[in-house]
């Protein structure tokens, strides 16, 4: 079976890899991903997608401005946005013959043990059907200190109660560098990490997407998190959803994170 080394994986896909600069979602973009992750669940992987998006998506199609929304029209425009989402992709996974559910977590759901285990068994019982679960934050009611607000975090948490093996971020910027990139001409590319100290922790500065909520301090916690569950995690650009198939061979640009005991890259 090809690359099996990493068999149940998360991939988890922002708000700016999903929609044009004018904010409405790429067609082109959401099909190919769907080609991809089909493609790779028929090459015997478990594949569960984290999707952002419902928000921007529902801006769009309300007519909403980012800069003058109040949070119930956020929320609003997630619900609307959602239910967009679901459409395009279980249209898309239908045409490469997979089957999807949706399933929208909040922080509440995955830091209470008997909500997060049902979540877990839902969880468990998809893949056992083979069905390609698809996530993301119940926005419409998740706010504030209740809500992760980002999914990079909401990823790695997943990744880690179904024991993913490998987690990918695929986001705007090609992975990790030591200083700020758009700033700094001369700033170095890092490739693979294999433990997260405070000084890594501290080159990470905010990205400058103002689609998605998450920046890189959000996806080094998420590294955090991965790495310490004992997963891979990739950081990656997911301009081309093709780069997925380079990201499990090694053959392209990005920042792999390691796990902390045992790594599937390295074994
Ligand atoms: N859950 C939000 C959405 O679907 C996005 C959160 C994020 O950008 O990470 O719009």
């Amino acid at each position: 079976m090809h690359n099996i080394r990493y068999r149940r994986i998360v991939v988890k896909i922002g708000s700016s890899s999903l929609t044009h600069a004018s904010g409405n979602l790429d067609f082109k973009k959401i099909d190919r991903l769907a080609m991809v992750l089909s493609d790779l669940k028929n090459q015997g992987h478990e594949i569960i997608l984290v999707s952002s998006g419902a928000v921007a998506a529902g801006r769009a199609k309300l007519q909403m401005q980012k800069s003058t929304d109040t949070m119930k029209e956020k929320q609003a425009a997630a619900s609307v946005g959602q239910c967009e989402l679901m459409f395009l992709y279980d249209k898309f996974f239908s045409q490469y013959g997979q089957i999807v559910a949706q399933l929208l977590l909040t922080k509440t759901v995955l830091t209470n043990d008997s909500l997060r285990e049902n979540a877990v068994n839902t969880l468990s019982a998809l893949l056992e059907y083979g069905v390609i679960p698809i996530v993301n934050e119940n926005d419409s009611v998740a706010v504030d200190e209740i809500a992760y607000g980002d999914n990079d975090t909401l990823s790695a948490v997943t990744a880690s109660i179904i024991h993913a093996d490998l987690l990918i971020l695929l986001s705007d910027i090609d992975g990790l560098y030591d200083d700020d990139p758009c700033k700094n001409p001369n700033a170095n590319f890092i490739e693979e990490v294999t433990h997260l100290d405070a000084s890594l922790m501290q080159l990470a500065k905010d990205t400058s997407s103002n689609v998605g909520t998450g920046g890189m301090v959000t996806k080094l916690q998420a590294a955090k998190i991965a790495m310490e569950s004992n997963m891979d995690m990739i950081i990656a650009n997911g301009k081309h959803p093709d780069i997925v198939y380079e990201l499990l061979q090694g053959t392209t640009r990005c920042t792999r994170f390691l796990g902390k005991e045992q790594s599937k890259w390295k074994s």
